[in-house]
């Protein structure tokens, strides 16, 4: 798959977390279906509240749910 993006025409590939900025060339990062590049700590915020979402939903009182520490989850997991 050939992505075209300006950092590539620069000739120059920056890789940088599409949330904070950080540059995560070199460092543990994540690249989601459409390329954009995240740092592990925004990686980990971002689907950490996708999956709470996601998980709550199935609870029988999900706004309770939406609140609670995402270890807790685990238990249904
Ligand atoms: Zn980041």
């Amino acid at each position: 798959m050939v992505s075209l993006n300006t950092s590539a025409l620069n000739g120059r590939v920056t890789k940088v977390c599409c949330q904070c900025g950080l540059n995560v060339a070199g460092k543990l990062r994540t690249r989601d279906s459409v390329g954009n590049y995240y740092c592990a700590s925004c990686f980990q915020a971002q689907h950490a509240q996708e999956l709470r979402d996601m998980l709550a939903a199935q609870m029988p009182e999900p706004e309770l749910w939406r609140k609670v520490p995402l270890e807790a989850y685990a238990v249904y997991a």
